[in-house]
């Protein structure tokens, strides 16, 4: 619905005028024969506008998204942190972005240096012994370790493991990902502290168990306290321990999935490692693997030998490429530059700040919010709207009322396992005052709930449409320009 304090004008158009103008001629004019079907009937239906009221077009529009450049973005589990400017400078240096995958290794040495400098990092991070950059996103990385454990279970003449277990607090894209690779997905209860219930781990776990995947911390923002007991039981099963690492934001320098007994690892560079994400961008979301399954690893692996970075293309045991070329390179080179400007102390007090921010947020706002969960949490914890739905007001209009200050919400409606979810992920690269700032808004609106709540439930006022009409926007969606 549009706002009417806000009357959007979209359609500018006047027949006859022109944003260009183009030189002479100077070479003579020919007639070409163009057959058929490329013969334009009618003259194409775009808009007359001057080359200002385009600008202006696009500029009020770019002014419209709301970015963590211009604004504080708590959106839980997506990790909206700044991504340093320094990243952009470095991936836009002509000998990274203007060369091509299918150059000769020889004239590329510097690019495949930094891929392998990365990987290393990313091994030293995680405890693993070899990782693949060649995953294009978080989810990507899930299907291509889990392929590699379907690998190994079948090198093992293993086809009956055909089970993943999955927390019911996990990522959704892990039994999405498990289902992709081939296997049935099967769910682990949480107990009543929010962590994997181990009675119901033994009870799930047999010898038909390729692997449980474990998101850690888990949605709830909560550190799975059992791990090592987790790994017993599914090692002792004969499967494999998967990591969800898209949120390493929380332990960086602390703990490693491999010294914890996992198997497989993947990151979000386009998380933790600030590359830039929303809007579907290019992501990276690199696997690392124990020595035992690196052997299935997507090929060509990037290797060194005797000082020259090389692609070995010969491993029979490979599952195969994954992505064309070698991953989105353009991405890596931003967390690279990440990783080589803060140093191992800096992503330690990474991890500080981004605990340290989240339990500060959450004492704050325990007061006017139902935590359910009340343990110390990582890097972002979840409130749940409980109270305020009594008074008439859900957690949807809570964060609608959210964007007339001027935020992008948290995540809502997320875990399912809490009632009325607000998952709230402040990151470490936000001030105190912008901490506060949030805290005394959201304190605000539960006064308003209570005094005022229609002022909540008709939320935004201040944007430029009010509420959206989601389901037909997703079924229905507009993507080009019609003439009205
Ligand atoms: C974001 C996220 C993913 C999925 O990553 P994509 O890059 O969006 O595919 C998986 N697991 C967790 C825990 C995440 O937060």
């Amino acid at each position: 619905m549009m706002n009417e304090n806000f009357p959007l004008i979209f359609e500018r158009s006047q027949e006859g005028r022109m944003g260009y103008s183009l030189p002479e001629l100077d070479v003579p004019e020919v007639e070409i024969e163009l057959e058929e079907p490329y013969v334009r009937k009618n003259d194409a239906d775009l808009p007359e506008v001057s080359e200002l009221q385009i600008m202006r077009h696009y500029t009020a529009l770019s002014t419209r998204n709301h970015g963590v450049d211009s604004g504080f973005y708590p959106l839980g589990s997506c990790t909206m942190k700044y991504n340093p400017k320094i990243n952009e400078d470095v991936a836009r240096m002509t000998g990274l972005s203007h060369i091509h995958p299918l150059q000769d290794p020889d004239s590329v040495q510097g690019a495949l240096e930094l891929m392998y400098d990365l990987q290393t990092s990313l091994e030293a991070i995680t405890g693993m012994n070899t990782v693949t950059l060649q995953p294009a996103a978080g989810a990507h990385g899930e299907w291509t370790g889990l392929m590699m454990i379907r690998a190994f279970h079948e090198t093992n003449g293993d086809y009956h493991r055909t089970k993943v277990i999955v927390p019911d607090s996990a990522h959704g894209t892990n039994p999405a990902s498990a289902t992709v690779a081939g296997f049935e997905a099967v769910t682990v209860k949480s107990n009543e502290q929010g962590l994997v219930d181990l009675d119901d781990l033994r009870r799930v776990v047999d010898e038909n168990t390729a692997a449980l995947m474990l998101t850690n911390p888990n949605t709830l923002g909560l550190f799975e306290e059992h791990i090592l007991e987790m790994a017993e039981i599914v090692h002792g099963a004969g499967g494999k321990l998967y990591y969800d690492g898209a949120n390493l934001n929380a332990i960086l320098g602390y703990a490693r999935p491999g010294d914890m007994g996992f198997d497989v690892v993947h990151l979000n560079l386009h998380k933790t490692f600030t590359g830039p994400h929303g809007g579907g961008g290019p992501g990276s979301g690199p696997v690392g693997v124990t020595s035992e399954l690196a052997p299935y690893l997507p090929k060509p692996l990037l290797k060194k030998q005797h000082d020259r970075f090389v692609f070995e293309h010969d491993r029979p045991q490979s599952i195969g490429r994954v992505k064309p070329y070698f991953g989105n390179f353009g991405i890596n080179v931003r967390a690279y530059t990440y990783i080589r400007t803060m140093g191992p102390e800096g992503l330690r007090q990474v991890s500080e700040y981004a605990v340290l921010n989240a339990n500060y947020m959450m004492r704050e706002l325990q007061k006017d919010f139902d935590l359910p969960f009340t343990q110390h949490c990582k890097h972002e914890f979840v409130l749940s709207g409980k109270r305020q739905k009594k008074l008439g007001v859900r957690t949807l209009d809570i964060a609608k009322r959210l964007l007339d200050f001027g935020y992008h919400p948290p995540t809502i409606y997320f875990p399912i396992n809490v009632e009325e979810a607000m998952m709230v992920e402040p990151t470490e690269t936000e001030a105190k005052e912008t901490l506060d700032e949030f805290i005394a808004v959201m304190r605000q609106i539960s006064k308003e709930v209570k005094e005022n709540p229609e002022v909540v439930q008709e939320a935004p006022h201040t944007t430029i449409v009010s509420r959206l009409d989601e389901t037909t926007a997703a079924r229905k969606p507009v993507l080009t320009y019609k003439k009205e």
